[in-house]
């Protein structure tokens, strides 16, 4: 302690010359302080002038409630297709030249910590078509991606294929049997169906809309073995849906979507928001 106060005393003690410019800057700071007060009542001027624009500030957040923060993509004005007839639409692109992705992982057989890690490394959050077969040893794995943002959808109870070879009454019993158990589970009904295997028909539809779905949602490229397969070009497009598995690959299924995501500029958004 002694030999700091040593030093201190040794280092800071003023020349005469540095003590003539320290008393300058004192007395040009008194000069300052008795000078401002136009200048004073002129910004209290400003801010009463503009009482307006703080309640329009405060309004702006609310506009793109649901996006990630930096950035700056509102949802297009394309709601998800109505249900006619009582059948849910089809759907495996969102039609927008917004630079947005959207990514469905489903079953959920490969639960991993370091997927979530990935996903929260990476800022991706997805739809989670999960079936029951798959989570029933641990359906709490999936509720961490909940709590990151994901989004817990439907893939049916027991992932039977093809699906569209299941009487209607067998569709509803998977479908609906898995939104009861996920509402349970999560605490919130899931409102989209992927179809296990993908196969579907128009009972598939009647289903999921009598069990309380929006929409059937396939997808029109996928992340699988390490790889990204298109049924449309070569690259990622704005609005593509895209599927990927919890699988043992996950991390390089995942890794390859990103890569694909950025080659193409774009990035990915939670479908549910764009599905209003
Ligand atoms: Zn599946």
């Amino acid at each position: 302690m002694s030999k700091r106060l040593h030093n201190l005393s040794k280092f800071n003690l003023p020349t005469v010359n540095e003590s003539l410019v320290i008393l300058f800057i004192l007395a040009v700071g008194l000069i300052a302080l008795n000078l401002p007060k136009p200048a004073k009542n002129h910004i209290v001027g400003e801010q009463k002038h503009y009482t307006q624009k703080p309640s329009a500030v405060i309004n702006k957040p609310a506009v793109t409630t649901g996006k990630p923060p930096k950035v700056n993509v509102t949802p297009s004005n394309n709601p998800v297709p109505p249900i006619v007839g009582g059948l849910a639409p089809v759907i495996s692109t969102i039609p927008t030249q917004e630079p947005v992705v959207f990514l469905g992982i489903d079953d959920g057989a490969n639960k991993q910590q370091f997927e979530l890690t990935m996903m929260q490394q990476n800022n991706i959050k997805a739809s989670l078509f999960l079936a029951n077969i798959f989570i029933k040893d641990n359906p709490q794995f999936f509720a961490q991606f909940q709590t990151e943002g994901s989004i817990i959808e439907n893939h049916s109870l027991n992932h039977l294929i093809p699906f569209n070879h299941l009487s209607y009454s067998e569709q509803v019993s998977e479908i609906c049997g898995q939104a009861d158990l996920e509402q349970q589970e999560f605490g919130v009904r899931p409102t989209l169906f992927r179809p296990p295997g993908g196969s579907y028909n128009v009972d598939t539809q009647r289903a999921a809309a009598t069990c309380g779905m929006k929409a059937v949602v396939l997808w029109i490229a996928k992340a699988n073995g390490g790889s990204m397969q298109y049924q449309i070009g070569k690259g990622l497009r704005p609005g593509d849906i895209v599927l990927m598995h919890f699988r043992p690959e996950f991390q390089s299924d995942l890794q390859a979507f990103i890569n694909a995501q950025n080659a193409a500029g774009l990035h990915t958004e939670l479908l549910e928001n764009w599905l209003k």
